[in-house]
Parts: structure tokens; C-alpha cells; sequence
């Protein structure tokens, strides 16, 4: 059995290769393997085998996952690493639910202790460092190589193999996959706008659905206020994530901040205490929310907003 098995995609740079092989422990040496796409001549001989394929169709998640399924399969790979490149996070998870493995993506330092490895990745938005132990010995992770500086890719702690043994091989002809990716459409990622806002609405789980955070998001135009989500919220799908409001995501330091059906968690405060002033609406009287809130009013929220938004349509009417 191999200790780890690295891909590399014709698109990662060596350089990046290089930081993130100088991550991997000595222990991980025996046997390590590389699969790369074409000729990987630039990097260190640190792999006692490498497997070329000189022919790599364009990428297809599906078509590389079958032929990196079967290596991990002949070569009965332990450990298995990526770049965090688009590819890497893609494929990753993917292998590691063919192969029923564990899977850590964006991971920035790991250690061998004891058999077991333990994996560092930042967790809610970089606020926070999340440690894992692995309980199996195997896996499936991306390397956030990035996050190295670059003096520190020089550091490899591997050892060099003299004679490793090169293995060839050739894509086979693979049929079209019935359904594959054509185009990536990125879903915001500008919360500047947010945390620069000089009025935000927030919207709890007591908004209740999706539809009901629309009313918010209209309120949010007609007002020209930012719209934000607690954590259930965001995670419910009702506004993308890069909104989300608290410790774990923006915090804000707006003039006004509206808090709707949020009750008001310490995770949560902590995105708001940069704010001048805090409406809270709750339709729980004893809210937490309250005591943290300059003004608090005890109504159902989304009855609130509708009455509101059929009030200011009234306005406009007349
Ligand atoms: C490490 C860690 C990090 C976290 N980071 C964050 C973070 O960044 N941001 C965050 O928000 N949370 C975070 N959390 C989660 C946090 O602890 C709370 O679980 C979360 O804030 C609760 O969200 P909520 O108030 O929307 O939902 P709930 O706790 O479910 O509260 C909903 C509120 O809505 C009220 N309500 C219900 N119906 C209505 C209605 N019709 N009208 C008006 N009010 C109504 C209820 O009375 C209740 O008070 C974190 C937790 C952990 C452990």
C-alpha cells in the first residue's frame, strides 16, 4: 500500500506544488506517488513512482474521477492530495465518496502523530482555526498552498529518491459523460458593501422561509439598506452566505442595524456590536435580542414587513 498519492493538473503551478509538498510530514515519503497530467519534470524527485499521462483529454471531472478511482484502487493509495485549485476541491470530495473516505478541503498544516494525521483549516470566514484528528488512517484533502509564505515551499522535508520508478500510461477512450459542467456562475462574494453599509436589515430564522426574506430584501431596496442573514438564516439558503452577520462572518459598523426574528446568540451580537443604533423586532417579548437592543419591539416580523411595504406602496400611490 502507498503512503499518499499526489495529483497534480497541468494547470498548477510547480511553485505551488512545491509549497504544498513541503507540508506533507517525512513519515508520508514511503511510496509516495505522483499522477500528473503530462510531464511534471519541474518538481523535486521526492515520488518512488510517478505516473504520467501523456495524453490528458480537457478536464472533465467525470473522466479524470474514473481513471483517479482506479489508481487509488491499484496502488491502494492511503492519503490522497490536491491543490486547492478549482479542480482539486472539485475532484476531491468526489473521489472521497467513491472511495469512502473522510474529505478536508483548504487544509493548511498537517502532522503525523501517532498513525493518525491531524489537519489545520480555517473555519467561519478565518475567524476561527479548526484542528482535526483523523480517527482512520486514510483520506481524501486539498492543500491551501497559498497560504505558505514562499520562503517556505524552499523547506521540504521530504527525502530524494534516486530511482523512482516512472510509470506511463495513456487516457483511455472514455464515452461523453451524459451531463458535465459548462460554465461557473459566481454567486457574490463582494460583502464589502455590507460591512460598509451605514444601514442594514438582518433577517433571523424567525423570518420563517425564503419568500418572507424577499420582503426583506424588497424593504432593503426601497430603504437603500443592506440586507444580511443570522446564521440559520444563511444556511437555510434564504440569502447567500457571504452575507451572514456575526462572528462568522461580516461584522458590521453601520449607523442603523434592524434585526429581524434573530434571538439575539452571542455569535450574532458579536457582528453587530460595531453598530451606532439596534432595532430588534422579535415576537418573543423575552428575547435575548432585547436586552441587547436599543429598541426592541415584540411583533411577528414578516406580518411587520408586509405591513410596511403595503404601507409605503400606499404612500406612493397617493
Ligand atoms: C462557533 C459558532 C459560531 C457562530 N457564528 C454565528 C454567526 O456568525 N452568526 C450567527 O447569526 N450565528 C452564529 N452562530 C449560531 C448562533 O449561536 C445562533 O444559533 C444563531 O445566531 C441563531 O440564529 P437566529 O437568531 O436567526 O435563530 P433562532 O435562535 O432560531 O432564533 C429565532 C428567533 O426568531 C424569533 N421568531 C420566531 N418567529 C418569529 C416571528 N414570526 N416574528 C418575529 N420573531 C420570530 C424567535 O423568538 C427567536 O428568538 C454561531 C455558533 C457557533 C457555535
Amino acid at each position: 500500500m502507498t503512503g499518499a498519492l499526489v495529483y497534480l493538473n497541468g494547470k498548477d503551478n510547480p511553485a505551488a506544488m512545491l509549497s504544498m509538498l513541503s507540508m506533507l510530514p517525512p513519515e508520508l515519503a514511503s511510496g509516495l506517488m505522483l499522477w500528473s497530467l503530462g510531464e511534471a519534470a519541474a518538481l523535486p524527485s521526492v515520488f518512488a513512482r510517478r505516473v504520467e499521462f501523456a495524453n490528458p483529454p480537457p478536464y472533465l471531472a467525470e473522466v479524470y474521477l474514473s481513471e483517479l478511482e482506479k489508481l487509488t484502487r491499484e496502488f491502494g493509495s492511503r492519503y490522497i492530495f490536491f491543490a486547492n485549485s478549482f479542480a482539486g476541491n472539485e475532484l476531491a470530495p468526489r473521489l472521497a465518496a467513491r472511495t469512502g473516505r473522510s474529505c478536508l478541503l483548504d487544509i493548511h498544516g498537517l502532522s503525523l502523530e501517532g498513525g493518525r494525521l491531524t489537519l489545520t483549516r480555517d473555519a467561519y470566514n478565518s475567524n476561527m482555526e479548526a484542528v482535526y484528528t483523523l480517527p482512520e488512517e486514510n483520506g481524501v484533502f486539498s492543500l491551501d498552498a497559498g497560504r505558505r509564505a514562499p520562503g517556505e515551499a524552499a523547506g521540504l522535508r521530504l527525502p530524494l529518491i534516486t530511482n523512482p520508478l516512472l510509470i506511463k500510461r495513456k487516457f483511455p477512450p472514455s464515452p461523453p459523460p451524459s451531463w458535465f459542467l459548462t460554465e461557473v456562475i459566481e454567486t457574490g462574494g463582494d460583502n464589502r458593501q455590507l460591512e460598509e453599509a451605514d444601514f442594514v436589515i438582518v433577517g433571523g430564522q424567525g423570518m420563517g422561509n425564503a419568500d418572507n426574506f424577499a420582503l426583506l430584501e424588497e424593504l432593503g431596496r426601497i430603504w437603500e439598506a443592506q440586507v444580511g442573514a443570522s446564521r440559520p438564516a444563511a444556511a437555510n439558503g434564504w440569502l447567500n452566505m457571504d452575507r451572514l452577520v456575526g462572528q462568522s462572518g461580516v461584522k458590521l459598523s453601520a449607523r442603523l442595524c434592524l434585526s429581524v426574528g434573530v434571538s439575539g446568540a452571542a455569535p450574532f451580537l458579536n457582528g453587530i456590536q460595531g453598530c451606532e443604533t439596534h432595532i430588534a423586532v422579535n415576537n418573543d417579548k423575552d428575547a435575548p435580542v432585547f436586552a441587547a437592543a436599543d429598541l426592541g419591539l415584540a411583533a411577528d416580523g414578516p406580518e411587520l414587513i408586509r405591513t410596511l411595504l403595503a404601507l409605503i406602496a400606499g404612500e406612493k400611490k397617493t
